[in-house]
């Protein structure tokens, strides 16, 4: 294939500037990577064309020689793509990404690979999630709770190398130490990571054998865990970095706690209100009384009206759930039931019945006779 001219290959002009020249290869560069455009030749031979031309075109001297001489002026120069590649990294390496700059300097030195890179992947650790039950008041409170849980930690024996102590790490057989794998597709090479090293281009000589290799090991842990004050029953708290530790220095995951509400006997939750039912007598209800009603703080004394009726709602502001921002509370809502009189004695019955008698239909507006 007959060599294209470089200014063509860019898109530019003769007396193009430095500027348009990069962005003309940014451009040519992000469209033609082969990142993007696995396995297409075609491709390829662009991206290799447009990163041979920027080569050139953006260093003043060859630019010089290339424009007296043409290729052959290039060539004699002693043109080394691979040397000069670090420029191009140090300008483009925040819009390729690390593994893709380095599939850039695969595809200059070929299969042959000279020396092997070093490549620190460091992974962060799972996340992982544990369970608490609490009772309705601590739900109203706020709580600290100890939650039992198994995680990864940080293996103590090797520091969470996974090396036995004394041993270190060898390259990787497999690949050489390179991390990767290549495949070799004509000119250019595709690039797997490494399966054996993980990428890493390095294998543990020895393992650890507390950990075998791993660099952590499962651990039963007690952790204090503040609950807020309101939370919801199902809720799922986030506690940052309690997960799994990472791998090789990566940052811990974190630990997700559901947090159930139990179910209270006296009191039944509506967001941050409470109801709670209360029984009065039939006469306490027509003659009217005081109670003392229980709350999540103390039991409150609770007036009830001459006349009350059956499914009144009475309401004690501020005495339900504390509104999980901090701000406010809710209301608990006391719903009155009146409990028909049972098991009557004979007095009891003729006394109800000589009420009944003498009783006139002001008293029951409601009840036809
Ligand atoms: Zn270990
Ligand atoms: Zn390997």
């Amino acid at each position: 294939m007959a060599k294209r001219d470089y200014y063509e290959v860019l898109g530019v002009k003769k007396d193009a500037g430095n500027d348009n020249i990069k962005e003309a290869y940014r451009k040519l560069a992000l469209q033609f990577h082969p990142d993007r455009n696995p396995g297409d030749k075609k491709t390829e031979e662009k991206f290799r064309e447009a990163t041979e031309s920027y080569e050139v075109l953006s260093d003043s001297q060859k630019r010089a020689t290339y424009d007296q001489f043409g290729f052959p002026g290039i060539e004699n120069s002693g043109f080394n793509p691979t040397d000069d590649l670090g420029r191009v990294q140090q300008e483009f390496g925040d819009i390729f990404g690390r593994g893709s700059i380095d599939d850039l300097f695969n595809f200059f030195r070929g299969t042959s690979g000279t020396g092997s890179r070093q490549r620190e992947q460091v992974f962060r650790g799972e996340d992982i999630e544990a369970s608490v039950r609490i009772p309705l008041k601590e739900a109203a409170e706020g709580v600290k709770k100890e939650v039992s849980l198994t995680r990864l930690t940080t293996c103590q024996s090797c520091n969470g190398t996974g090396a036995s102590a004394g041993t270190g790490k060898r390259p990787c057989p497999q690949c050489d130490g390179d991390g990767q794998i290549r495949h070799n597709q004509g000119f250019f090479s595709i690039s797997q990571t490494c399966p054996r090293c993980g990428g890493n281009g390095e294998v543990i000589e020895k393992p650890c054998r507390n950990c075998n290799g791993k660099g952590r090991v499962r651990e039963k842990e007690r952790l204090q865990v503040t609950i807020p004050a309101g939370i919801e029953n199902g809720s799922k708290l986030r506690i940052h970095g309690k997960g799994n530790v990472g791998i090789q220095g990566g940052p811990a995951g974190n630990l997700y706690l559901n947090v159930f509400v139990e179910e209270d006997p006296l009191f039944r939750r509506e967001g941050n209100n409470l109801f709670y039912e209360q029984f009065i007598t039939f006469s306490e209800a027509a003659l009217g009384t005081e109670k003392e009603a229980p709350t999540l703080k103390g039991d409150v004394r609770m007036k009830i009206p001459a006349g009350t009726q059956t499914n009144t709602v009475l309401r004690l502001r501020g005495r339900g759930m504390p509104n999980i921002s901090g701000y406010g509370r809710g209301d608990q809502l006391v719903r009155i039931t009146i409990e028909t009189p049972v098991n009557l004695t004979a007095e009891e019955r003729r006394l109800l019945e000589d009420f009944e008698k003498r009783t006139t239909r002001r008293a029951y507006p409601k009840s036809k006779p």
